[in-house]
């Protein structure tokens, strides 16, 4: 059988505001493997799971950001709101490893970190703060917390509903209006809303205006049938 090829690889980033150098794990996409897709389209990884390494922070003064482009970019920060946030990134910071080894557990404290960043950046959408919070859950979801995951997935969809109600143009990137509602109903399933859940789903099935990738229409009939016959899916196969 052939070796396994490494799944992750050492760079170096520096931090756009501090200058200091600091040592990141990547991951070679093509090679993370997952088991299967929840319903909420989140994956259950082998090991590796890809998000954990999406964030680089630095180890000095803990600024955290999507890495390459986001991260260099400090354009949009407004230094005030920044320097007003360090005792929130010091006291989180102070858990941080010196050695930006990311393991479950640090993935979710550079999500953490990378939300004290989005506070200090200027016109970011309900949505974006709404994704950060998604993702803190589904690594708390691998990791087995049931509590943390639903504690963050209901921040998420506070979130999404604010960005729904309020944003003309809110950032969903590709999932679309029936992406957007569709999510909306899941996070209101999962977090024990059946019945919001299923006024979401109809939403997207009933109005015929909504824009969006079509396969969130049957996902929407599938999940309504499972409710009703009170085996709602956890996985698409
Ligand atoms: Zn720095």
């Amino acid at each position: 059988m052939a070796e396994e090829k490494p799944v992750i690889w050492k760079g170096e980033a520096d931090c756009p505001l501090c200058q200091t150098k600091f040592n990141v794990e990547n991951v070679w996409l093509n090679r993370v493997k997952f088991q299967e897709v929840y319903t909420d389209l989140a994956k259950k990884y082998e090991s590796v799971n890809p998000m954990v390494y999406e964030i680089w922070v630095c180890p000095n003064c803990f600024y955290a950001a999507y890495k390459k482009e986001i991260f260099k970019d400090i354009s949009d920060l407004n230094m005030s709101t920044f320097k007003q946030l360090e005792p929130v990134r010091k006291k989180l910071g102070s858990i941080y490893p010196k050695n930006n080894e990311r393991t479950l557990d640090v993935g979710v404290l550079s999500f953490k970190l990378a939300l004290v960043t989005l506070q200090s950046r200027k016109d970011v959408s309900a949505a974006k703060f709404a994704s950060f919070f998604y993702r803190i859950a589904w690594v708390y979801r691998q990791q087995g917390d049931k509590d943390l995951e639903v504690k963050y997935m209901k921040l998420a969809l506070q979130r999404y509903e604010n960005a729904y109600e309020k944003e003309m143009e809110p950032q969903i990137g590709k999932m679309g209006e029936t992406g957007l509602v569709y999510t909306m109903g899941e996070l209101s399933r999962r977090t024990g809303d059946d019945k919001k859940a299923q006024e979401y789903f109809m939403k997207v099935i009933t109005n015929k205006e909504m824009t969006g990738d079509p396969k969130y229409l049957k996902y929407c009939r599938d999940m309504l049938s499972g409710i009703k016959e009170g085996s709602a899916p956890n996985f698409w196969k």
